[in-house]
Protein backbone atom coordinates (compact mmCIF):
# COMPACT_ATOMS: atom_id res chain seq x y z
CA UNK A 1 0.00 0.00 0.00
CA UNK A 2 1.63 3.21 -0.79
CA UNK A 3 0.70 5.77 1.91
CA UNK A 4 0.76 9.20 0.53
CA UNK A 5 0.74 12.25 2.74
CA UNK A 6 -2.24 13.65 4.23
CA UNK A 7 -3.88 10.69 3.44
CA UNK A 8 -5.42 9.68 6.98
CA UNK A 9 -7.06 12.81 6.74
CA UNK A 10 -8.26 12.20 3.71
CA UNK A 11 -9.99 9.14 4.61
CA UNK A 12 -11.23 10.54 7.98
CA UNK A 13 -13.06 12.90 5.76
CA UNK A 14 -14.44 10.21 3.46
CA UNK A 15 -15.39 7.99 6.44
CA UNK A 16 -16.99 11.35 8.57
CA UNK A 17 -19.66 11.92 5.65
CA UNK A 18 -23.50 11.34 7.06
CA UNK A 19 -23.97 8.55 4.03
CA UNK A 20 -20.88 6.48 5.85
CA UNK A 21 -21.08 4.33 9.16
CA UNK A 22 -18.08 2.76 10.78
CA UNK A 23 -18.33 -0.47 11.90
CA UNK A 24 -15.08 -0.97 12.26
CA UNK A 25 -12.58 1.35 12.99
CA UNK A 26 -8.86 1.61 12.21
CA UNK A 27 -6.23 2.30 9.35
CA UNK A 28 -6.35 -0.08 6.16
CA UNK A 29 -4.36 -2.93 6.28
CA UNK A 30 -0.70 -1.43 5.02
CA UNK A 31 -0.09 -4.90 3.27
CA UNK A 32 -3.32 -4.81 1.74
CA UNK A 33 -4.04 -5.07 -2.01
CA UNK A 34 -7.56 -3.78 -2.77
CA UNK A 35 -10.87 -2.13 -1.69
CA UNK A 36 -13.39 -4.32 -1.63
CA UNK A 37 -16.91 -3.58 -1.80
CA UNK A 38 -19.48 -6.22 -0.27
CA UNK A 39 -22.17 -5.34 -2.84
CA UNK A 40 -25.64 -6.94 -1.08
CA UNK A 41 -28.40 -4.06 -1.02
CA UNK A 42 -27.08 -1.75 -3.90
CA UNK A 43 -26.81 -4.03 -6.70
CA UNK A 44 -25.36 -1.63 -9.33
CA UNK A 45 -22.25 -0.13 -10.41
CA UNK A 46 -23.88 2.90 -11.56
CA UNK A 47 -25.30 6.07 -9.19
CA UNK A 48 -23.78 3.98 -6.68
CA UNK A 49 -22.62 5.79 -3.52
CA UNK A 50 -20.90 2.67 -1.82
CA UNK A 51 -19.16 2.17 -4.71
CA UNK A 52 -18.04 5.82 -5.12
CA UNK A 53 -16.65 5.33 -1.55
CA UNK A 54 -14.81 2.70 -2.00
CA UNK A 55 -13.47 3.35 -5.05
CA UNK A 56 -12.58 7.05 -3.55
CA UNK A 57 -10.49 5.18 -0.40
CA UNK A 58 -8.41 2.98 -3.35
CA UNK A 59 -7.64 6.41 -4.92
CA UNK A 60 -6.43 7.64 -1.85
CA UNK A 61 -5.03 4.40 -0.93
CA UNK A 62 -3.51 3.72 -4.17
CA UNK A 63 -5.50 0.54 -4.97
CA UNK A 64 -7.95 -1.02 -6.90
CA UNK A 65 -11.85 -2.46 -6.03
CA UNK A 66 -13.08 -5.21 -6.30
CA UNK A 67 -16.98 -6.01 -5.56
CA UNK A 68 -17.74 -9.48 -4.28
CA UNK A 69 -21.64 -10.96 -4.70
CA UNK A 70 -22.50 -13.64 -2.40
CA UNK A 71 -24.88 -15.52 -3.75
CA UNK A 72 -26.70 -17.82 -0.72
CA UNK A 73 -30.03 -19.82 -1.45
CA UNK A 74 -32.14 -18.53 2.09
CA UNK A 75 -32.10 -15.24 1.96
CA UNK A 76 -35.02 -14.72 4.61
CA UNK A 77 -38.40 -15.13 2.81
CA UNK A 78 -36.41 -14.85 -0.90
CA UNK A 79 -37.99 -17.56 -3.55
CA UNK A 80 -37.47 -18.20 -6.81
CA UNK A 81 -38.65 -15.16 -8.40
CA UNK A 82 -36.85 -12.66 -6.75
CA UNK A 83 -33.70 -15.01 -7.27
CA UNK A 84 -34.31 -14.64 -10.94
CA UNK A 85 -35.06 -10.80 -10.87
CA UNK A 86 -31.51 -10.52 -8.99
CA UNK A 87 -29.43 -12.79 -11.56
CA UNK A 88 -30.64 -11.05 -14.34
CA UNK A 89 -29.35 -8.02 -12.66
CA UNK A 90 -25.98 -9.37 -11.54
CA UNK A 91 -25.35 -9.88 -15.49
CA UNK A 92 -25.40 -5.71 -15.70
CA UNK A 93 -23.00 -5.23 -12.93
CA UNK A 94 -20.48 -7.57 -14.54
CA UNK A 95 -20.90 -5.72 -17.53
CA UNK A 96 -20.95 -2.04 -16.14
CA UNK A 97 -18.18 -3.32 -13.32
CA UNK A 98 -15.76 -4.14 -16.29
CA UNK A 99 -16.45 -0.84 -17.94
CA UNK A 100 -15.66 0.73 -15.03
CA UNK A 101 -12.28 -0.59 -14.78
CA UNK A 102 -13.14 -2.44 -11.15
CA UNK A 103 -13.33 -5.79 -10.40
CA UNK A 104 -16.47 -8.11 -9.83
CA UNK A 105 -16.36 -11.59 -8.69
CA UNK A 106 -19.36 -13.70 -7.41
CA UNK A 107 -19.39 -16.50 -5.52
CA UNK A 108 -22.35 -19.58 -4.69
CA UNK A 109 -23.23 -21.58 -1.52
CA UNK A 110 -21.04 -23.06 -0.49
CA UNK A 111 -17.65 -21.54 -1.90
CA UNK A 112 -19.64 -18.05 -0.55
CA UNK A 113 -17.85 -17.38 2.48
CA UNK A 114 -16.35 -13.39 2.64
CA UNK A 115 -13.79 -13.49 5.22
CA UNK A 116 -11.73 -16.31 2.90
CA UNK A 117 -12.56 -13.79 -0.28
CA UNK A 118 -11.07 -11.13 1.71
CA UNK A 119 -7.72 -12.91 2.83
CA UNK A 120 -7.17 -14.25 -0.76
CA UNK A 121 -7.55 -10.63 -2.46
CA UNK A 122 -5.48 -9.09 0.74
CA UNK A 123 -8.00 -6.60 1.06
CA UNK A 124 -6.92 -3.22 3.13
CA UNK A 125 -10.49 -2.11 3.48
CA UNK A 126 -13.99 -3.64 3.45
CA UNK A 127 -16.78 -1.37 2.33
CA UNK A 128 -20.16 -2.40 2.35
CA UNK A 129 -24.12 -0.94 1.48
CA UNK A 130 -26.80 -0.90 4.22
CA UNK A 131 -30.24 -2.84 4.64
CA UNK A 132 -32.66 -1.24 7.23
CA UNK A 133 -34.26 -4.72 7.55
CA UNK A 134 -33.19 -7.11 10.76
CA UNK A 135 -31.38 -9.89 9.02
CA UNK A 136 -29.35 -7.66 7.34
CA UNK A 137 -28.57 -5.13 9.72
CA UNK A 138 -27.68 -8.47 12.21
CA UNK A 139 -25.19 -10.01 9.58
CA UNK A 140 -23.29 -6.63 9.38
CA UNK A 141 -23.24 -6.05 13.40
CA UNK A 142 -21.75 -9.67 13.31
CA UNK A 143 -19.52 -9.77 10.55
CA UNK A 144 -17.95 -5.73 11.95
CA UNK A 145 -17.30 -8.30 15.33
CA UNK A 146 -15.86 -11.09 13.57
CA UNK A 147 -13.51 -8.70 11.38
CA UNK A 148 -9.47 -7.92 11.17
CA UNK A 149 -9.83 -4.52 9.35
CA UNK A 150 -11.96 -1.67 9.15
CA UNK A 151 -15.21 -1.93 7.72
CA UNK A 152 -17.53 0.79 6.69
CA UNK A 153 -20.78 0.65 5.38
CA UNK A 154 -22.71 2.99 3.49
CA UNK A 155 -26.01 4.32 3.08
CA UNK A 156 -26.45 4.14 -0.79
CA UNK A 157 -30.47 3.38 -1.32
CA UNK A 158 -31.65 6.91 -0.22
CA UNK A 159 -31.64 10.00 -1.11
CA UNK A 160 -31.31 11.53 2.54
CA UNK A 161 -29.01 9.38 4.84
CA UNK A 162 -30.55 7.85 7.36
CA UNK A 163 -28.74 9.30 9.95
CA UNK A 164 -29.20 12.74 9.10
CA UNK A 165 -32.87 12.14 11.00
CA UNK A 166 -31.93 10.06 13.79
CA UNK A 167 -35.43 8.55 14.57
CA UNK A 168 -38.66 7.46 12.77
CA UNK A 169 -41.69 10.32 12.80
CA UNK A 170 -45.52 10.09 13.39
CA UNK A 171 -46.60 11.25 10.42
CA UNK A 172 -45.71 12.41 7.01
CA UNK A 173 -46.46 16.24 7.61
CA UNK A 174 -44.26 15.76 10.64
CA UNK A 175 -41.37 14.51 8.41
CA UNK A 176 -42.15 16.73 5.07
CA UNK A 177 -40.18 20.07 6.64
CA UNK A 178 -37.55 18.04 7.94
CA UNK A 179 -37.09 16.09 4.82
CA UNK A 180 -36.86 19.51 2.62
CA UNK A 181 -34.34 20.89 4.76
CA UNK A 182 -31.89 18.34 3.70
CA UNK A 183 -32.93 18.35 -0.39
CA UNK A 184 -31.04 21.43 -1.09
CA UNK A 185 -27.32 19.02 0.58
CA UNK A 186 -28.81 15.48 -0.64
CA UNK A 187 -30.91 15.78 -3.89
CA UNK A 188 -27.62 16.36 -6.44
CA UNK A 189 -26.65 14.33 -9.36
CA UNK A 190 -25.22 11.24 -8.65
CA UNK A 191 -21.16 11.36 -8.72
CA UNK A 192 -19.22 8.79 -10.34
CA UNK A 193 -16.29 8.35 -9.72
CA UNK A 194 -13.05 7.08 -11.75
CA UNK A 195 -11.08 4.55 -10.10
CA UNK A 196 -7.61 5.53 -10.86
CA UNK A 197 -5.89 1.48 -10.41
CA UNK A 198 -7.43 -0.87 -11.99
CA UNK A 199 -8.31 -4.42 -11.01
CA UNK A 200 -5.88 -6.39 -12.08
CA UNK A 201 -4.96 -9.70 -10.08
CA UNK A 202 -1.31 -10.69 -10.00
CA UNK A 203 -3.45 -14.72 -10.48
CA UNK A 204 -6.95 -16.01 -11.40
CA UNK A 205 -9.60 -15.27 -8.72
CA UNK A 206 -12.30 -17.82 -8.45
CA UNK A 207 -15.71 -17.09 -8.85
CA UNK A 208 -18.79 -18.21 -10.90
CA UNK A 209 -20.19 -16.43 -14.40
CA UNK A 210 -23.16 -14.40 -13.52
CA UNK A 211 -25.76 -15.08 -16.07
CA UNK A 212 -29.24 -17.82 -16.13
CA UNK A 213 -27.48 -20.57 -14.71
CA UNK A 214 -26.60 -19.40 -11.48
CA UNK A 215 -29.47 -20.59 -10.16
CA UNK A 216 -29.14 -24.25 -11.44
CA UNK A 217 -28.14 -26.73 -8.93
CA UNK A 218 -28.55 -23.87 -5.55
CA UNK A 219 -29.60 -26.36 -3.04
CA UNK A 220 -32.22 -24.97 -0.76
CA UNK A 221 -33.68 -22.37 -2.79
CA UNK A 222 -37.24 -22.17 -2.46
CA UNK A 223 -38.76 -22.88 -6.11
CA UNK A 224 -42.23 -22.31 -5.35
CA UNK A 225 -42.96 -19.21 -7.27
CA UNK A 226 -42.51 -18.86 -10.77
CA UNK A 227 -40.04 -15.60 -11.88
CA UNK A 228 -42.58 -13.46 -13.39
CA UNK A 229 -42.67 -12.36 -17.04
CA UNK A 230 -43.51 -8.52 -16.56
CA UNK A 231 -40.60 -7.38 -15.10
CA UNK A 232 -36.68 -8.05 -16.57
CA UNK A 233 -34.31 -7.19 -13.81
CA UNK A 234 -31.00 -5.57 -13.70
CA UNK A 235 -29.90 -1.97 -14.35
CA UNK A 236 -30.35 -1.71 -18.13
CA UNK A 237 -33.98 -2.42 -17.73
CA UNK A 238 -34.42 -0.31 -14.98
CA UNK A 239 -32.82 2.75 -16.87
CA UNK A 240 -35.23 1.77 -20.05
CA UNK A 241 -38.31 2.04 -17.87
CA UNK A 242 -37.32 5.03 -16.36
CA UNK A 243 -37.06 6.23 -19.77
CA UNK A 244 -40.37 5.32 -20.52
CA UNK A 245 -41.85 6.74 -17.89
CA UNK A 246 -40.50 10.23 -18.18
CA UNK A 247 -41.67 10.61 -22.14
CA UNK A 248 -45.02 9.64 -21.40
CA UNK A 249 -46.90 8.59 -17.91
CA UNK A 250 -44.79 10.83 -15.88
CA UNK A 251 -46.88 13.96 -17.14
CA UNK A 252 -50.10 12.47 -16.05
CA UNK A 253 -48.59 11.16 -12.57
CA UNK A 254 -50.61 13.21 -10.67
CA UNK A 255 -54.22 11.58 -12.32
CA UNK A 256 -53.28 8.52 -13.74
CA UNK A 257 -50.90 7.35 -10.65
CA UNK A 258 -54.78 6.29 -8.75
CA UNK A 259 -56.28 4.47 -11.81
CA UNK A 260 -55.08 0.57 -11.40
CA UNK A 261 -56.34 0.17 -14.67
CA UNK A 262 -53.37 2.12 -16.93
CA UNK A 263 -49.87 1.89 -16.27
CA UNK A 264 -49.33 5.65 -15.34
CA UNK A 265 -46.64 5.00 -11.97
CA UNK A 266 -43.30 4.32 -12.74
CA UNK A 267 -43.67 0.72 -11.81
CA UNK A 268 -39.87 0.84 -10.48
CA UNK A 269 -40.57 -0.33 -7.13
CA UNK A 270 -38.84 -3.89 -7.76
CA UNK A 271 -35.59 -1.82 -9.21
CA UNK A 272 -35.54 0.28 -6.19
CA UNK A 273 -35.93 -2.58 -4.06
CA UNK A 274 -33.16 -4.46 -5.43
CA UNK A 275 -30.91 -1.92 -5.72
CA UNK A 276 -30.56 -1.68 -9.73
CA UNK A 277 -31.19 1.87 -9.77
CA UNK A 278 -31.17 4.44 -6.93
CA UNK A 279 -32.96 6.74 -6.00
CA UNK A 280 -31.22 9.96 -7.39
CA UNK A 281 -31.04 8.74 -10.76
CA UNK A 282 -34.67 8.52 -10.91
CA UNK A 283 -35.05 11.78 -9.01
CA UNK A 284 -33.00 13.22 -11.24
CA UNK A 285 -34.39 12.11 -14.26
CA UNK A 286 -37.69 13.66 -13.20
CA UNK A 287 -36.41 16.93 -11.69
CA UNK A 288 -34.64 17.39 -15.56
CA UNK A 289 -38.01 16.98 -17.07
CA UNK A 290 -39.44 19.98 -14.77
CA UNK A 291 -36.41 21.99 -15.44
CA UNK A 292 -37.35 21.66 -19.73
CA UNK A 293 -40.87 22.55 -18.67
CA UNK A 294 -42.37 18.93 -20.38
CA UNK A 295 -43.76 18.19 -16.55
CA UNK A 296 -45.22 21.01 -13.83
CA UNK A 297 -43.65 21.79 -10.49
CA UNK A 298 -46.97 20.54 -8.86
CA UNK A 299 -46.60 16.68 -11.07
CA UNK A 300 -42.38 17.20 -9.95
CA UNK A 301 -43.51 17.69 -6.16
CA UNK A 302 -45.68 14.85 -6.37
CA UNK A 303 -43.68 12.23 -7.81
CA UNK A 304 -40.73 12.98 -5.52
CA UNK A 305 -42.88 12.81 -2.42
CA UNK A 306 -43.74 9.26 -3.15
CA UNK A 307 -39.82 8.31 -4.43
CA UNK A 308 -38.51 10.72 -1.43
CA UNK A 309 -41.00 11.16 1.02
CA UNK A 310 -42.79 7.86 1.66
CA UNK A 311 -40.09 6.07 1.04
CA UNK A 312 -37.45 7.14 2.96
CA UNK A 313 -40.21 7.44 5.88
CA UNK A 314 -40.86 3.80 5.56
CA UNK A 315 -36.93 3.34 5.89
CA UNK A 316 -36.86 5.16 9.12
CA UNK A 317 -39.81 3.36 10.40
CA UNK A 318 -38.39 0.13 9.85
CA UNK A 319 -34.87 1.27 11.10
CA UNK A 320 -36.43 2.66 14.28
CA UNK A 321 -38.83 0.06 14.91
CA UNK A 322 -37.89 -3.59 15.59
CA UNK A 323 -41.39 -5.02 15.31
CA UNK A 324 -42.00 -3.40 12.03
CA UNK A 325 -43.10 -7.05 10.52
CA UNK A 326 -45.91 -7.65 13.22
CA UNK A 327 -48.67 -5.52 14.64
CA UNK A 328 -46.43 -5.14 17.64
CA UNK A 329 -45.50 -1.82 16.09
CA UNK A 330 -48.98 -0.24 16.10
CA UNK A 331 -49.01 3.24 18.09
CA UNK A 332 -51.13 2.69 21.34
CA UNK A 333 -54.37 4.72 19.41
CA UNK A 334 -54.54 1.85 16.80
CA UNK A 335 -53.87 -1.15 19.24
CA UNK A 336 -56.42 0.04 21.44
CA UNK A 337 -59.42 0.44 18.70
CA UNK A 338 -58.28 -3.08 17.30
CA UNK A 339 -58.47 -4.91 20.55
CA UNK A 340 -61.59 -3.08 21.36
CA UNK A 341 -62.73 -4.16 17.95
CA UNK A 342 -61.02 -7.91 17.94
CA UNK A 343 -64.87 -9.50 18.79
CA UNK A 344 -66.91 -7.83 16.18
CA UNK A 345 -68.40 -9.89 13.50
CA UNK A 346 -66.37 -9.97 10.04
CA UNK A 347 -68.38 -9.84 6.81
CA UNK A 348 -66.30 -12.80 6.00
CA UNK A 349 -63.81 -15.04 7.20
CA UNK A 350 -61.45 -16.22 4.74
CA UNK A 351 -58.53 -18.86 5.18
CA UNK A 352 -55.34 -18.21 4.44
CA UNK A 353 -55.31 -20.54 1.54
CA UNK A 354 -58.68 -19.11 0.31
CA UNK A 355 -56.94 -15.56 0.24
CA UNK A 356 -53.46 -16.75 -1.16
CA UNK A 357 -55.55 -18.50 -4.08
CA UNK A 358 -57.96 -15.39 -5.16
CA UNK A 359 -61.30 -17.22 -4.00
CA UNK A 360 -62.82 -14.66 -2.16
CA UNK A 361 -66.48 -12.84 -2.82
CA UNK A 362 -65.08 -9.74 -4.00
CA UNK A 363 -63.52 -9.66 -7.76
CA UNK A 364 -61.75 -6.54 -7.36
CA UNK A 365 -59.99 -7.87 -4.40
CA UNK A 366 -59.19 -11.12 -6.21
CA UNK A 367 -58.19 -9.22 -9.47
CA UNK A 368 -55.49 -7.59 -7.36
CA UNK A 369 -54.24 -10.44 -5.78
CA UNK A 370 -53.82 -12.30 -8.62
CA UNK A 371 -52.20 -9.47 -10.48
CA UNK A 372 -49.65 -9.92 -7.68
CA UNK A 373 -49.15 -13.22 -7.50
CA UNK A 374 -49.41 -13.89 -11.94
CA UNK A 375 -46.87 -10.33 -12.30
CA UNK A 376 -45.08 -9.82 -8.96
CA UNK A 377 -46.53 -6.46 -8.39
CA UNK A 378 -49.55 -4.64 -7.59
CA UNK A 379 -51.19 -1.28 -8.04
CA UNK A 380 -50.44 1.26 -5.30
CA UNK A 381 -54.14 1.76 -5.06
CA UNK A 382 -54.96 -1.58 -4.91
CA UNK A 383 -52.20 -2.58 -2.18
CA UNK A 384 -54.28 -0.13 0.13
CA UNK A 385 -57.61 -1.71 -0.49
CA UNK A 386 -55.90 -5.18 -0.59
CA UNK A 387 -54.39 -5.12 2.84
CA UNK A 388 -57.16 -3.15 4.03
CA UNK A 389 -59.77 -5.57 2.98
CA UNK A 390 -57.49 -8.79 4.75
CA UNK A 391 -57.87 -6.98 8.36
CA UNK A 392 -61.74 -7.06 7.91
CA UNK A 393 -61.41 -10.37 6.72
CA UNK A 394 -59.50 -11.91 9.14
CA UNK A 395 -60.16 -13.47 12.84
CA UNK A 396 -57.71 -10.62 14.83
CA UNK A 397 -55.42 -8.16 13.66
CA UNK A 398 -52.40 -10.02 14.31
CA UNK A 399 -53.13 -12.52 11.68
CA UNK A 400 -54.02 -9.87 9.32
CA UNK A 401 -50.50 -8.60 9.59
CA UNK A 402 -48.94 -11.82 9.63
CA UNK A 403 -50.74 -12.63 6.14
CA UNK A 404 -50.50 -9.56 4.15
CA UNK A 405 -46.73 -9.57 5.00
CA UNK A 406 -46.31 -13.40 4.10
CA UNK A 407 -48.23 -12.84 0.94
CA UNK A 408 -46.88 -9.41 0.14
CA UNK A 409 -43.19 -11.02 0.89
CA UNK A 410 -43.70 -13.92 -1.03
CA UNK A 411 -45.22 -12.48 -4.21
CA UNK A 412 -44.22 -9.14 -4.76
CA UNK A 413 -40.82 -8.24 -6.43
CA UNK A 414 -40.65 -5.60 -4.42
CA UNK A 415 -41.85 -7.19 -1.32
CA UNK A 416 -39.59 -7.98 1.52
CA UNK A 417 -38.99 -3.81 1.42
CA UNK A 418 -39.08 -1.32 4.05
CA UNK A 419 -42.09 0.45 1.88
CA UNK A 420 -44.07 -3.40 2.79
CA UNK A 421 -44.09 -3.39 5.84
CA UNK A 422 -44.58 0.65 6.43
CA UNK A 423 -47.55 0.16 3.59
CA UNK A 424 -49.22 -2.74 5.58
CA UNK A 425 -48.46 -0.80 8.86
CA UNK A 426 -50.68 1.85 7.25
CA UNK A 427 -53.14 0.18 6.24
CA UNK A 428 -53.83 -2.29 8.90
CA UNK A 429 -52.41 -0.32 11.91
CA UNK A 430 -52.69 3.32 11.00
CA UNK A 431 -49.10 3.74 10.81
CA UNK A 432 -48.24 7.55 9.59
CA UNK A 433 -52.08 7.99 9.70
CA UNK A 434 -54.38 9.39 12.16
CA UNK A 435 -57.69 8.18 13.96
CA UNK A 436 -60.32 7.97 11.45
CA UNK A 437 -64.23 7.56 12.46
CA UNK A 438 -64.97 4.61 14.58
CA UNK A 439 -66.48 1.39 12.50
CA UNK A 440 -66.70 -2.29 13.35
CA UNK A 441 -63.88 -4.11 12.63
CA UNK A 442 -61.44 -1.84 11.69
CA UNK A 443 -62.09 0.91 14.83
CA UNK A 444 -60.38 4.50 14.39
CA UNK A 445 -58.03 2.71 11.36
CA UNK A 446 -59.08 4.29 8.06
CA UNK A 447 -61.58 2.14 6.06
CA UNK A 448 -61.85 1.33 2.73
CA UNK A 449 -64.76 0.42 0.91
CA UNK A 450 -64.93 -1.78 -2.02
CA UNK A 451 -68.11 0.28 -3.14
CA UNK A 452 -66.03 3.59 -3.33
CA UNK A 453 -62.76 2.29 -4.36
CA UNK A 454 -64.34 0.49 -7.42
CA UNK A 455 -66.27 4.53 -8.06
CA UNK A 456 -62.95 5.95 -8.43
CA UNK A 457 -61.62 4.70 -11.68
CA UNK A 458 -62.74 1.88 -13.67
CA UNK A 459 -62.58 -1.51 -11.99
CA UNK A 460 -64.42 -3.26 -14.31
CA UNK A 461 -61.53 -3.09 -17.05
CA UNK A 462 -58.74 -3.86 -13.86
CA UNK A 463 -61.00 -6.73 -13.17
CA UNK A 464 -60.87 -8.11 -16.63
CA UNK A 465 -57.19 -7.22 -17.02
CA UNK A 466 -56.63 -9.28 -14.01
CA UNK A 467 -59.13 -12.10 -14.24
CA UNK A 468 -59.55 -12.25 -17.53
C1 LIG B 1 -50.35 -2.49 1.71
C2 LIG B 1 -49.19 -1.92 0.94
C3 LIG B 1 -48.11 -2.72 0.62
C4 LIG B 1 -47.02 -2.18 -0.07
N1 LIG B 1 -45.96 -3.00 -0.34
C5 LIG B 1 -44.86 -2.47 -0.94
C6 LIG B 1 -43.72 -3.28 -1.14
O1 LIG B 1 -43.68 -4.44 -0.75
N2 LIG B 1 -42.65 -2.70 -1.76
C7 LIG B 1 -42.67 -1.42 -2.21
O2 LIG B 1 -41.67 -0.96 -2.77
N3 LIG B 1 -43.74 -0.64 -2.01
C8 LIG B 1 -44.83 -1.13 -1.39
N4 LIG B 1 -45.91 -0.32 -1.18
C9 LIG B 1 -45.84 1.10 -1.57
C10 LIG B 1 -46.35 1.40 -3.00
O3 LIG B 1 -47.57 0.78 -3.20
C11 LIG B 1 -45.37 0.92 -4.07
O4 LIG B 1 -44.07 1.40 -3.79
C12 LIG B 1 -45.77 1.45 -5.46
O5 LIG B 1 -47.04 0.99 -5.78
C13 LIG B 1 -44.78 0.96 -6.48
O6 LIG B 1 -45.19 1.28 -7.76
P1 LIG B 1 -44.40 2.32 -8.64
O7 LIG B 1 -42.96 1.99 -8.63
O8 LIG B 1 -45.07 2.39 -9.96
O9 LIG B 1 -44.65 3.66 -7.83
P2 LIG B 1 -44.59 5.19 -8.26
O10 LIG B 1 -45.93 5.77 -7.99
O11 LIG B 1 -44.04 5.34 -9.62
O12 LIG B 1 -43.62 5.83 -7.18
C14 LIG B 1 -42.19 5.84 -7.36
C15 LIG B 1 -41.54 5.17 -6.17
O13 LIG B 1 -41.90 5.85 -4.98
C16 LIG B 1 -41.99 4.92 -3.90
N5 LIG B 1 -43.37 4.91 -3.40
C17 LIG B 1 -44.51 5.12 -4.08
N6 LIG B 1 -45.58 5.04 -3.26
C18 LIG B 1 -45.09 4.75 -2.03
C19 LIG B 1 -45.67 4.54 -0.76
N7 LIG B 1 -46.99 4.62 -0.56
N8 LIG B 1 -44.87 4.24 0.28
C20 LIG B 1 -43.53 4.18 0.13
N9 LIG B 1 -42.91 4.38 -1.05
C21 LIG B 1 -43.68 4.66 -2.12
C22 LIG B 1 -41.67 3.55 -4.48
O14 LIG B 1 -40.30 3.27 -4.26
C23 LIG B 1 -41.97 3.73 -5.96
O15 LIG B 1 -41.26 2.84 -6.78
C24 LIG B 1 -47.03 -0.83 -0.47
C25 LIG B 1 -48.14 -0.02 -0.16
C26 LIG B 1 -49.20 -0.56 0.54
C27 LIG B 1 -50.37 0.32 0.87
Amino acid sequence: MRVGPGLPEELARLANQPRVKVRRGGAPLTEGKCVVYWMQRAMRVVDNPALDVAIEAGNLLGLPVVVFFSLIPNYPNANLRHYHFLVRGLEDVAEDAAARGVGFVVRRHPDNALAPFLAEVQAALLVGDENPCREPERWRRALAARLQLPFWTVDADVVVPSSVFGRSFFLFHHFRPHLKKQLSQFLVPPRSVEPLYRWRPDRPIDGVVPGPALLNGLHGLDRTVQPSDAFTGGTHAALAQLRRFVTAPLGRYDVARNHPEVQGTSRLSPYLHFGHIGPLTVACAVQQEREVGRISAATEERFLEQLIGWRELSVLFVRHNENYDTWECAEPWARKTLTEHCADPRPHLYSFEQLECAETDDDLWNAAQREMVQTGWMHNYMRMYWAKKILEWTPDPARAYEWAVTLNDRYQLDGRDPNGYAGIAWAIVGKHDRPWFDRPVCGLVRPMSGASTAKKFDAQSYIRQNLG
